[in-house]
């Protein structure tokens, strides 16, 4: 079931997401929930989305790139459920990263992310995991962990001059 994406002014996408309960994770309840999760992620051409965007605090997200119009330009990376995640650069290399938001429709940004990183959580049947990944799907992550923090992309910008609307994005940035 596709899912009401929150937008930025909600209060509830400035809260710090709860732990989920390992134990709990195999309940129809939170199986189902986790199923709208990716159902409202590929409804929305997202690259991820996280719980606390339709109003759940919990630290769950979801991602996933298959040749999404939204990032014409990215490799793709297959479906991650990812639950309690953490996240610890490797190395000192940063990204100039583009990046929207379901929450924040028609505006991007650039911002600088950690180029590779360990990505550990649970995955949706509750087994732990720990992955390294880079470039757009290391961005992905780290996008995704700060909304579980109440942390948007804006937040993280360092020179505003380099915020623009999707179509100006198009026009004037894509093909740099
Ligand atoms: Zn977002």
């Amino acid at each position: 079931m596709v899912l009401d994406v929150l937008k930025m002014g909600n209060p509830l996408l400035r809260e710090k997401c709860k732990e989920v309960d390992i134990d709990t994770i195999s309940s129809d309840n939170s199986q189902s929930f986790i199923e709208d999760l990716i159902d409202t992620m590929r409804a929305e051409n997202g690259a991820g989305i996280a719980a606390p965007q339709v109003g759940r605090l919990q630290r769950i997200f979801v991602m996933e790139c298959d040749n999404n119009p939204r990032y014409p330009r990215k490799s793709s990376f297959p479906l991650n459920v990812v639950i309690n995640p953490i996240i610890n650069p490797l190395g000192d290399a940063l990204v100039d990263s583009w990046e929207g938001c379901l929450s924040i429709p028609g505006l991007r940004g650039m911002l600088p992310r950690a180029a590779k990183v360990e990505l550990a959580g649970y995955d949706r049947y509750g087994q732990p995991f720990t992955k390294v990944i880079e470039d757009f799907e290391a961005v992905v992550a780290q996008h995704e962990l700060d909304h579980l923090n109440g942390v948007l992309f804006l937040d993280r910008m360092d020179d505003m001059s380099y915020l623009t609307f999707q179509e100006e994005y198009v026009k004037y940035w894509l093909n740099v």
